[in-house]
C-alpha cells in the first residue's frame, strides 16, 4: 500500500515545481508488471482476455499501455467507446456493457463491431429497432443471479436489489430469441461484486455461471464461446488487508472448468474479466499540498485537492492511505482530519487519522487512487478537476491530461447570449 510510491521527496518536489498540485500520477512500470501477473495467473485458460473497465481510468495513454499488454476495453457509454476507438482498441476487444443504453450508443458499437452485452431481455427488440432491423452476429447477456448469489456490498448492493442484468428464466428466453434472429456467437456476463477481497467469492461466481453455461447448452443447444466474470476484484485499501491471490482464483476456477465446462463439451471457452480497480488502482496517487492548518474542536489540515478530485472518501466513506512526502518514517504522533475545500463536511480525505506532524507546504500523498479516482471527479462548488501525470518506465514524467481551467468550467455557457439576455 503505502510502500509502493515510486518517487522520493526530492523527485516529487521537482515534479510539483513543474506541475503545480493537485495532480494524479500513475506508474507505468508497475501497471505493466501488474497486468503481466494478472495475465499469467489466467493463462491456464484457453485464450483468456481482460477488458479493462474504462470508467476506472478513462485516459487513452493508460488504455494504450494496457492494449500493449493484450487488454481490450470494457465500455459503458459512447465517449468510452470513442476513447477505445481512438486508442485503436476495436472489434471483439471492446465489450460494451451498458445499461439504460441510448439507441445511438448501440448503433456506434454495432458499426465498430464491438461486443454488445445486453442488460435486459427487452433490449433485444430495442437493439433491433436501433439498428433498423439488423442484428449483431455476436451477443452477450448480463446475468443477475438474484438471491442465488449472496453477498454484494455498499458499492454494488445485493444482486436481487441491483438494477442490472436478466433473471435466470429470462436468460433462456433471450438466448433462444437471439438464435432465431441469426446470432452465431454467444457470451454470458455477470458482475455481482465490487471491491471484493475474498478470492472464494469469484470461484463461487464462476461455479454458478459455468453451471448455467452447461444448462444453456443442454436446453437450447447453444454453445457459449465466452464467459465474462465482470469486475469487482478488490484491492487492499486498508493496512493489513490481503491482496486477492489471482493464482488461487484462477486455479479454483480452472478446477470448476475441468469439472463442468470440459465434460459438457464447452471447452475451449474463453474466460474474460472486465476489471478496472485491481489493474491500476494501487498504481495511481493523488498528490496535494497542505495549504492550511486549523485547530478548533479537531485539528485540520486543509489541502489543495478536494472531493471533486477524489470522491470515494466522501461518497462511500472509503479509506485511502495518506502519507506525507519525506515524512514516511516520522512518528505518526498527530491526529488530523485532512480536508478539501468543498462546502460539504464529507470532503475529508482522512478522518481522525494518525499522521506525522504536517506543516504548510508539505506534499500529501493519497494512495490507491489509480482507479475510480480522477474519473469520478465533478465540478460542484466551481471546483476544477486536476490533471494527470504518467511516470514512464525510463523515469521520465509526462502530462497525460492537463488540469481544468476556468474556461473549461465556463465552456457550456454562452456569454454572448447572456449579454443579450441582460440587455
Ligand atoms: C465498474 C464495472 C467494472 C469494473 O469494476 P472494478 O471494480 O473497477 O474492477 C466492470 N464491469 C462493469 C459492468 C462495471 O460496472
Amino acid at each position: 500500500m503505502s510502500s509502493n510510491f515510486p518517487l522520493t521527496n526530492e523527485q516529487l518536489k521537482k515534479v510539483a515545481e513543474k506541475y503545480p498540485t493537485p495532480f494524479y500520477i500513475y506508474d507505468e512500470k508497475a501497471i505493466r508488471e501488474n497486468m503481466r501477473y494478472f495475465k499469467k495467473a489466467f493463462s491456464i485458460f484457453p485464450d483468456f482476455r481482460e477488458y479493462f473497465a474504462v470508467k476506472a481510468l478513462p485516459n487513452p495513454y493508460i488504455l494504450s499501455i494496457l492494449k500493449e499488454e493484450g487488454c481490450g476495453t470494457d465500455c459503458s457509454s459512447l465517449p468510452e467507446l470513442m476513447l477505445s476507438d481512438i486508442t485503436g482498441v476495436k472489434g471483439d476487444f471492446v465489450m460494451f456493457t451498458s445499461n439504460e443504453t441510448p439507441a445511438k450508443e448501440f448503433q456506434y458499437a454495432y458499426e465498430r463491431g464491438d461486443i454488445i452485452n445486453l442488460d435486459d431481455i427487452t433490449h433485444i427488440d430495442f437493439l433491433k429497432d436501433a439498428l433498423g432491423g439488423k442484428f449483431p452476429k455476436t451477443i452477450c447477456f448480463r446475468y443477475n443471479p438474484g438471491s442465488l448469489k449472496a453477498g454484494g456490498n455498499s458499492i454494488i448492493g445485493k444482486p436481487e436489489e441491483a438494477k442490472y442484468g436478466l433473471t435466470r428464466e429470462q436468460l433462456f428466453e433471450a438466448y433462444a430469441k437471439c438464435k432465431e434472429l441469426g446470432v452465431e456467437h454467444f457470451g454470458l456476463h455477470t458482475m455481482v461484486a465490487s471491491n471484493e477481497l475474498n478470492p472464494n467469492f469469484f470461484i463461487d461466481t464462476a461455479r454458478i455461471v459455468f453451471a448455467l453455461a452447461a444448462e444453456i447448452k443442454s436446453k437450447l443447444g447453444i454453445r457459449l464461446e465466452f464467459v465474462d466474470l465482470g469486475g469487482g476484484i478488490g484491492i487492499p485499501y486498508l493496512q493489513g488487508q490481503q491482496k486477492v491471490d489471482l493464482d488461487y482464483v484462477a486455479q479454483g476456477i480452472r478446477k470448476i472448468y475441468d469439472d463442468v465446462i470440459v465434460p459438457s463439451g464447452l471447452d475451449p471457452l474463453r474466460i474474460c474479466w472486465e476489471c478496472g480497480r485491481p489493474i491500476t488502482g494501487p498504481y495511481g496517487w493523488l498528490i496535494t499540498t497542505a495549504i492550511h492548518e486549523k485547530h478548533i474542536y479537531r485539528d485540520y489540515i486543509g489541502v489543495d485537492a478536494s472531493m471533486a478530485d477524489l470522491m470515494r472518501p466522501g461518497m462511500y466513506g472509503a479509506y485511502h492511505e495518506v502519507t506525507v512526502s519525506g515524512k514516511e518514517d516520522a512518528p505518526r504522533d498527530h491526529v488530523y482530519d485532512v480536508v478539501g475545500s468543498l462546502c460539504e463536511n464529507c470532503d475529508k480525505f482522512a478522518v481522525q487519522r494518525q499522521l506525522p506532524e504536517i506543516t504548510r507546504g508539505d506534499l500529501v500523498i493519497i494512495h490507491d487512487a489509480g482507479a475510480h479516482g480522477r474519473a469520478m471527479g465533478f465540478n460542484y462548488n466551481g471546483k476544477l478537476r486536476c490533471g494527470e501525470l504518467l511516470l514512464r518506465e525510463d523515469g521520465s514524467i509526462i502530462q497525460i491530461r492537463r488540469s481544468e481551467t476556468i474556461d473549461d468550467y465556463f465552456a457550456t455557457l454562452d456569454f454572448e447570449a447572456f449579454k443579450a439576455f441582460k440587455a
